[in-house]
């Protein structure tokens, strides 16, 4: 329960991280796959990553900027254990399916990976900066997580790929081998902790010259065992 908790507690955490500080790596690149089945077979894609945090961009038409992008020092270093979707053209075909955009020339869609030591939790976002809405924002979808909306002044001509994981808010679709894997590695550390605690406790009392589990006093006397509690006592043999 610790282990669910602190895993979503950690993916959070990162996901937040990001609205602060720019991807440690960056990537644009073009993809073709004339051989594929599905309906695009072309699609630009931008990478960003943060320390736990993956984000991929799919968008059908060059954009300004897509160039790659050196890879930046920077203490939230990438970290990609387990990357459920190796097929990025379909990839990006499930996405602009699932969204089936109006504007497909001006819609990027992100699909945002977070968690760690596994990314465990997913959320799929698009913009469309076709034209603002009445209200001076794009329209935008989200599908598994929140999304901030989008002040179109802030992006208006300037068709940049920025990042759309660094308007989104505790994505919450399970990614469930890396959730798995996650939890039982937060249990696991949950339960290391509890130990060494428990070990430092013991000793800290024995060092008092006192019974390690139940405290009392035993004058340094640790052989016979405790009265007490009897510890490290014969269990009395049971009488017939
Ligand atoms: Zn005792």
């Amino acid at each position: 329960m610790l282990g669910v908790l602190l895993n979503l507690l950690v993916a959070w955490g990162l996901g937040l991280l990001t609205h602060t500080t720019d991807a440690a790596d960056q990537r644009m690149i073009q993809l073709y796959n004339p051989s594929s089945t599905t309906v695009h077979t072309r699609f630009y894609l931008a990478v960003h990553q943060w320390f736990g945090v993956h984000e991929r961009q799919f968008y059908l038409t060059r954009r300004s900027r897509a160039r790659p992008e050196p890879k930046r020092i920077s203490v939230f270093w990438t970290w990609l254990p387990a990357d459920p979707a190796p097929d990025v053209i379909e990839e990006g075909n499930r996405l602009f399916e699932a969204f089936n955009p109006e504007h497909l020339d001006n819609t990027v869609i992100s699909t945002t990976r977070v968690g760690f030591p596994a990314l465990a939790l997913s959320c799929d976002t698009l913009v469309d900066d076709l034209a603002p809405l009445p209200d001076g924002t794009y329209s935008t979808m989200a599908k598994g997580g929140f999304f901030d909306r989008v002040e179109a002044a802030q992006f208006a001509g300037k068709p940049a790929i920025w990042s759309h994981t660094q308007r989104l808010w505790f994505p919450y679709r399970p990614i469930w081998s890396g959730f798995l894997i996650n939890t039982a590695f937060y249990t696991l550390v949950v339960c290391a902790l509890a130990w060494l605690w428990r070990q430092i406790k013991h000793a800290r009392r024995m060092r008092r010259g006192l019974c390690p589990f139940c405290k009392y006093q035993l004058s340094y006397d640790f052989t016979t065992g405790c009265p007490e509690c009897g510890w490290r006592r014969q269990q009395p043999a049971k009488a017939p």
